[in-house]
């Protein structure tokens, strides 16, 4: 079944196409990688999948019905690539805060931070502004603070940024177990290695419009045997 299914979206910056035309679908629990040089409209395409921007043109298909980001907001997690914790508040009373305004319980929002800082072993974090932490400790935060509802639509937009490599294993290892658990997760990057060990499909896109897409196995295959010429100039 696909959890996500984007037909045609167009979004134009006034003359500027970002997204230009964009189809694809997205099966429920795959590891989806949208890779793309910086400016090719990632950013602005994730954007429209959270309801963050309107398409100006195009039908997004969400869970078998038609995207509506003020209902269907509470079932995605979104980990932008510029983070958005407030600097001034402590990590407990923040994630707290975030997780509620997905939607759960107080009660259930305390037991999903602890569930999850037990196994990031951060417990000592609580009490911590967020801006005694460093960008690496940051982001583990912001990590959390995403899955912390379980979503059913996974989105992290350049999420081992400024991570050290025991810590982007980590969230690595994470992000296998929530797609074994069913979540669907797109995973945006500019970095082809990423996406071939992490993804199992691929959404190359350029200067708005998409490239290719298919299995990774598949594409490393056709890449192998020269099918693919693809000009990202
Ligand atoms: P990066 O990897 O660098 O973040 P990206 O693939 O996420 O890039 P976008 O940020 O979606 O790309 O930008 C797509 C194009 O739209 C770029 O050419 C960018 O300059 C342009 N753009 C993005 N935001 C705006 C904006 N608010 N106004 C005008 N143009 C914009």
């Amino acid at each position: 079944m696909n959890l996500l299914e984007v037909s045609h979206l167009k979004k134009y910056y006034e003359t500027h196409k970002a997204v230009d035309d964009i189809s694809f679908s997205i099966q429920q629990g795959s590891i989806f990688g949208l890779l793309g040089p910086n400016g090719a409209g990632k950013t602005t395409l994730l954007r429209m999948l959270t309801g963050i921007f309107y398409p100006d043109e195009g039908k997004i298909t969400f869970n078998g019905h038609p995207f509506d980001p003020e209902k269907d907001i509470q079932y995605i997690g979104y980990m932008p690539e510029e983070r958005g914790l407030y600097k001034k508040m402590m990590v407990g009373e923040q994630t707290l805060y975030l997780a509620q305004l997905k939607g759960l319980s107080k009660k259930e929002a305390t037991s999903s931070i602890k569930y999850w800082f037990d196994k990031f072993d951060i417990n000592s974090w609580y009490t911590k502004k967020v801006d005694e932490l460093s960008k690496g400790m940051q982001q583990k935060v912001q990590f959390i603070s995403t899955v912390l509802h379980k979503p059913k639509l996974l989105i992290l937009d350049e999420p081992f940024t400024g991570l050290d490599p025991i810590n982007s294993e980590m969230i690595k290892q994470e992000i296998f177990n929530l797609s074994k658990e069913g979540t669907t997760i797109i995973f945006s990057t500019h970095r082809m290695e990423q996406v071939e060990e992490i993804c199992d499909h691929i959404m190359l896109v350029n200067k708005g419009q998409k490239i290719l897409d298919g299995s990774v196995a598949g594409i490393k295959q056709e890449f192998k045997q020269g099918l693919f010429k693809v000009g990202l100039g």
